[in-house]
């Protein structure tokens, strides 16, 4: 990942995603912004307990560091629902920039719309068919992992676009890695075919079962970067459900320029 600043915020983007023409990704960083602490600065989400005038000049700021755009954010349940917004709702633009829409994953291929997905360990998975010019951002902890949320989206882009997962680039954002992905209760808590990719007692890499279920799910295995940066051991840059119970959400955010 390459880490960009911005006056004096900071993203990270992923070079596999900056070398298609017309689209825009971003990874926003918790440094700058608005809230105070334990939201400090750049919390996204309107969920967690910050003051809300602080999130709206927050997000403002994200929509005026990435080019603007209609910034659709998603009200996320840990479940595995799948909505795609279309034309129309992009003519509602305001609405759909101040009510967030009830979904753990975003798929459009309407120019001009950025898909937001708020972590804080959890992956957001940003996904692009080059060839469609299609766009999803999955929103995937390890209830997403279980249900396979990722092969369902790609399935979706498939069903609903004609994609072709062969043609598609996926690019895991910061998130808990196998360092700090640690579940004392694994066995009553994750599922059993998961325990394939336990890496310690009670400890799992789920950013290789997102890549494997992307692979199985028809990608090719060098068009899927992962991040490398785990959120727990980077709080400074991001923020972390594990480090600080209380505390923001940061964003990943992607979309075709139009
Ligand atoms: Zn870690």
């Amino acid at each position: 990942m390459l880490l960009v600043k911005k006056k004096e915020n900071y993203i990270f983007q992923f070079e596999a995603l900056n070398h298609f023409q017309g689209l825009t990704h971003a990874i926003g960083c918790r440094n700058g912004g608005f809230s105070l602490p334990p939201f400090d600065g750049m919390n996204l989400s309107h969920g967690v307990g910050d003051d809300p005038e602080a999130v709206t000049a927050n997000r403002k700021r994200l929509l005026e560091m990435t080019s603007g755009g209609v910034h659709v954010y998603t009200h996320q349940n840990h479940e595995t629902s799948i909505r795609v917004i279309t034309r129309e709702a992009k003519r509602r633009g305001e609405a759909i920039q101040t009510e967030s829409v009830p979904a753990d994953a975003l798929i459009t291929d309407v120019p001009g719309i950025r898909l937001l997905i708020q972590t804080a360990d959890c992956q957001a998975v940003m996904l692009f068919d080059s060839k469609k010019r299609v766009v999803a951002n999955i929103h995937c902890g390890w209830r997403g992992s279980a249900a396979n949320i990722i092969g369902n989206t790609v399935f979706r882009m498939v069903s609903e676009f004609g994609c072709d997962p062969g043609h598609m680039t996926a690019a895991i954002g910061p998130s808990l890695g196998p360092c700090c992905a640690e579940f004392i209760n694994y066995e009553n808590e994750i599922p059993r075919q998961l325990w394939l990719f336990r890496v310690g007692p009670h400890h799992f890499d789920f950013w290789r079962i997102s890549r494997h279920q992307l692979v199985t799910a028809g990608l090719l295995d060098g068009n899927v970067h992962g991040p490398g940066m785990c959120t727990r051991c980077n709080p400074h840059l991001f923020f972390s459900y594990r480090a600080a119970r209380e505390t923001g959400r940061f964003a990943a955010l992607i979309g075709m320029d139009g």
